[in-house]
C-alpha cells in the first residue's frame, strides 16, 4: 500500500473509499423461509394456541443449547423479565449485572422492581469474572445476570460456585451467544435460565423475539404462566393462576427462525474461522487489540467483533471520529455500549418510582467498564459471514487511515 497517503485521501475528506462493494447482507432469508411462512400464513393458526411452529422451534431450540425446556417470547428484554418474575424476588432485592453491556440486561431488572448492582467487567474479555462478582455481593444480592459479551463465555464454573456459595440464582443474558459454549457446555444450560435474543441485528432473526432456556421443570412451568396471562396450556376455561401478561412468541416469528437453527452451528463456525483471520491481520495494526477470548471459551459466537482503539496511534483522532472515518471508508463499525450508570436515565435518577433511588455515582470501582465504552469499537457480524477479501479490506481500510494520520 501506498504510505505516502495524506488526510485529503480519506474518503471523509472526498478520497476514494477503501471498499466500495457491500458486505454480505443481513438479516440473510431464503426460499426455506419463504415456503414456512406461507404455510403459517395459508393455515390461519397465526399463534401458538392452534399452530404447531412456535412448539417446534422450542423444542429445537432447547436441543441447539442442550436444554430441558424452551419458551419462544416477544423480546430478549421481556426473557430477562419474565425470568426475573418467575425468581418471586421482592423490591429491594439486588440483581448483579455488568457495568458494560447493552440496556436491556439493566431496564429489566428496574422493570421488575429490583435493585441492579453493577459489577465491572475484565479489561480485556469484556466479560463479568467471578472476582469482579464477588465484590459486589451484599447480604441483599438475590441473583446476577453474567452477559456473555459479544459471544464471549463468562467464566461459567466460577460465577455457579459464587452462585451456589451465597445462594443466589443465575440468569444468563446470551443474547449474542445463539450456539455458544463454555467449557464445551452450551450457554444458557449452566444457569436457572438462560435468554436470547432474536431482534433484526442478532445471530438468529426473527426481527423481534426471544426465548428463555431451562432446565428446570418448575421454573420452565413458572415462565409459560407468566407470558400467557396466566393461564397453563391447553386452557379451555379462563383459569389464570398466577398474575401474567402476553408475551407469546407467534407462529410467523417462529417460522421464520426454524430454518435458521440449521444453519447457527456452521455459521458459528465459519465466524470463528474468520474472526481468528481478522485476528491475525490486526495484530501487525499497532494501536488495534482485539476482545480476548476468556479461557474456555470453546464456542465464541462472534455476535460482534470488537477491539480496543488507540487514538494516539491514528494522530489522536478520537474513537468516535475513527468509527466516522471507517464507515466512509466503507466498513460498517460502530462504538461499544456506554456504562449502563451514564445513560440518561440513569444519570437523571429516573427509575418512575420502579425502585429506591440509588447513588450510582457511588459505585466507582467500575474501571474497565468505563474504559472499555470509552475506547472499543465493534463490527457487525455480517462482516464475519464473508470471505477473506471482506477481512483483508477491513484490515487494509484501517491501516489506510493509520497511514494517512501519522
Ligand atoms: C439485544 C440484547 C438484549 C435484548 O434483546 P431484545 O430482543 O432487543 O429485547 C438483551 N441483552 C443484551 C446483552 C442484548 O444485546
Amino acid at each position: 500500500m501506498n504510505i505516502y497517503l495524506k488526510r485529503n485521501d480519506l474518503a471523509i475528506y472526498g478520497g476514494e473509499p477503501y471498499r466500495k462493494e457491500p458486505f454480505r447482507q443481513w438479516p440473510l432469508a431464503g426460499n426455506e423461509e419463504r415456503e414456512i411462512l406461507s404455510e403459517v400464513l395459508d393455515s390461519g393458526n397465526w399463534w401458538r394456541i392452534s399452530g404447531t411452529k412456535v412448539k417446534e422451534f422450542e423444542d429445537k431450540f432447547a436441543e441447539l443449547q442442550s436444554c430441558k425446556y424452551c419458551l419462544g417470547v416477544t423480546s430478549g428484554t421481556h426473557a430477562l423479565e419474565l425470568c426475573l418474575q418467575a425468581l418471586e424476588l421482592h423490591p429491594g432485592d439486588e440483581v448483579i449485572v455488568p457495568a458494560f453491556t447493552f440496556i436491556s440486561t439493566v431496564t429489566a431488572v428496574i422493570n421488575c422492581g429490583l435493585t441492579p448492582v453493577l459489577s465491572d467487567v475484565d479489561g480485556e474479555t469484556y466479560c463479568m469474572t467471578p472476582q469482579t462478582l464477588e465484590k459486589v455481593i451484599t447480604s441483599k444480592t438475590k441473583a446476577v445476570i453474567p452477559v456473555h459479551m459479544a459471544g464471549n463465555a463468562c467464566d461459567m464454573e466460577g460465577i455457579c460456585n459464587i452462585a451456589h456459595k451465597f445462594g443466589i440464582y443465575i440468569v444468563e443474558d446470551a443474547a449474542h451467544a445463539h450456539g455458544g459454549e463454555w467449557n464445551n457446555q452450551r450457554l444458557g444450560s449452566y444457569g436457572d435460565f438462560g435468554i436470547f435474543s432474536f431482534q433484526n441485528g442478532k445471530l438468529m432473526t426473527c426481527g423481534e423475539g426471544g426465548c428463555i432456556v431451562t432446565n428446570s421443570e418448575d421454573l420452565y412451568r413458572r415462565i409459560y404462566l407468566l407470558h400467557g396471562v396466566g393461564r397453563p396450556e391447553n386452557d379451555k376455561g379462563y383459569h389464570h393462576l398466577v398474575l401474567g401478561s402476553t408475551c407469546r412468541m407467534s407462529e410467523f416469528h417462529a417460522a421464520v427462525l426454524l430454518p435458521q437453527i440449521n444453519r447457527i452451528n456452521s455459521m458459528n463456525q465459519r465466524r470463528e474461522y474468520n474472526a481468528a483471520y481478522l485476528d491475525s491481520l490486526l495484530e501487525k495494526v499497532s494501536g488495534i487489540i482485539p476482545q480476548k477470548r476468556t479461557s474456555r471459551t470453546t464456542i465464541f459466537t462472534h455476535y460482534m467483533y470488537m477491539f480496543y482503539y488507540e487514538s494516539d496511534k491514528f494522530g489522536g483522532i478520537s474513537r468516535d471520529e475513527f468509527v466516522d472515518i471507517l464507515n466512509k471508508e466503507g466498513i460498517p463499525a460502530f462504538i461499544a455500549f456506554p456504562v449502563v450508570s451514564t445513560v440518561e436515565f440513569f444519570v437523571n435518577q429516573n427509575f418512575e418510582d420502579k425502585i429506591e433511588n440509588y447513588d450510582y455515582t457511588k459505585e466507582n470501582d467500575l474501571k474497565c467498564a468505563k474504559i472499555i465504552a470509552n475506547n472499543v469499537v465493534w463490527l457487525h457480524h455480517r462482516v464475519l459471514n464473508g470471505n477473506a477479501k471482506d477481512l483483508d479490506d477491513v484490515a487494509g481500510a484501517i491501516q489506510k487511515i493509520q497511514n494517512c494520520l501519522l
